[in-house]
């Protein structure tokens, strides 16, 4: 007997190494996305609530009614739209889950999805164990990962069933305009395309920016699914909580594996999310990094290491090493952490192939100490 390795990513995946090689090694861990701050007393409060007074049992396989409702409610009241409505809102255990059964209910044996790199390390498993076939636009990053619309018009085929976008995007921390989503729509408009817009940081923008969700433009409305995490905007990415936003047709689609993939997401965690998007502040999670941004870019000016582009939103900002160092990003990172205890991730990781950039990403989303002993530490390698 024989198992079929049905990806063709990384067996072990970097957050899994560079958080393990973080603790064995005592290093302040800038590398996976994970705050490692308290989360809001309220939410653990409900949290706490919603087990004593018995929602233990399975929620609904869509999801709890009042959390699909204030979700709703809080989505149009933000963008100005009633696209949003409990039955275009499913809740996951997660994004990384959603993006993979949105695959799972969009494509077909052989079908290509186009996709940008940098990209986050589960789109490509997505596609490939659905199926799929990845197509990789890559962006430069001597250019600061400027979308390339021809590259992407060139990339489209008979066979493309779908692109997948990011923005925020990780681990650029770009934004899309809507001009961005205009160029998208003018290369897609007329042809059976599905946009599968993963928006996990949709909260987490800074600067006076703002996030302009897929599900918001007018040619894309029975095509996308835009795809969100709890775990991002609330600073609780272990309670695994997330949902996605379609047209009724496509969430018809998605809720028919989903059914049989999870059944339904955790009830307690359900029941807090629902009464606290009733109470929360809106603007708490991009205030909150914002400051951790400008933490980690002023205390590495006196260093040799140089920001790219400042990023936008999410939480992360990418860094050149190459007046450090000639390591490759990989062995640069992991020779980071284990000689002077900071751990990030390399951008190698973001890629199908090994880069010859010296970049590195840092996570800001960190305790303000942390951040600051990470970036005395750094202001001295030379
Ligand atoms: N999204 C987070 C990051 O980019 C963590 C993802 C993960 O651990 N799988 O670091």
């Amino acid at each position: 007997m024989s198992l079929r390795n049905k990806h063709t990513a990384s067996p072990v995946n970097i957050f899994t190494v560079m958080t393990n090689l973080a603790r064995q090694e005592n290093a302040y861990n800038l590398s996976q996305g994970l705050p490692d701050y308290p989360i809001a007393s309220e939410l653990s409060e409900l949290l706490r609530e919603a087990v004593t007074e018995g929602f233990n049992q399975y929620a609904p396989m869509q999801g709890l009614v009042p959390l699909r409702e204030n979700i709703s409610c809080t989505l149009n009241d933000r963008y100005n739209t009633g696209f949003c409505s409990p039955d275009t809102v499913t809740i996951t255990p997660g994004a990384t889950y959603g993006i993979y059964t949105a695959f799972a209910a969009i494509i077909e044996k052989g079908d290509e999805v186009i996709y940008l790199e940098p990209a986050f390390d589960c789109y490509l498993p997505a596609i490939e164990i659905n199926g799929g076939v990845p197509v990789s636009v890559t962006l430069e990053s001597h250019n600061n990962f400027a979308i390339d619309w021809e590259k992407i018009q060139n990339a489209i085929s008979a066979k493309t069933k779908a692109v997948l976008i990011n923005t925020p995007h990780n681990p650029t921390g770009y934004v899309w305009s809507q001009n961005d989503w205009d160029q998208l729509a003018a290369i897609i408009d007329g042809r059976d395309i599905y946009v599968v817009s993963d928006e996990v940081y949709d909260s987490i923008v800074f600067d006076g920016q703002r996030h302009i969700p897929g599900f918001l433009q007018p040619l894309f409305n029975d095509k996308i699914i835009s795809i969100y995490s709890f775990g991002k905007a609330f600073h609780i990415t272990g309670w695994k909580v997330g949902y996605c936003v379609a047209s009724k047709a496509i969430t018809e689609a998605f809720r028919s594996i989903h059914q049989y993939l999870t059944f339904s997401v955790n009830t307690p965690a359900q029941y807090a999310l629902a009464k606290y998007l009733e109470l929360y502040d809106a603007g708490e999670a991009g205030r909150t990094l914002q400051v951790k941004r400008n933490l980690l870019i002023d205390g590495l000016k006196p260093s040799p290491l140089r920001p790219l582009a400042t990023s936008a939103g999410t939480y992360f900002q990418l860094y050149d090493y190459s007046a450090i160092s000639d390591l490759n990003d990989v062995e640069f990172a992991q020779w980071l952490t284990t000689e002077h205890k900071v751990a990030t991730i390399p951008l190698s990781a973001f890629y199908k192939t090994l880069q010859k950039d010296r970049i590195v990403r840092f996570c800001f989303a960190k305790k303000d100490e942390v951040i600051e002993t990470a970036t005395s530490i750094l202001r001295h390698i030379r």
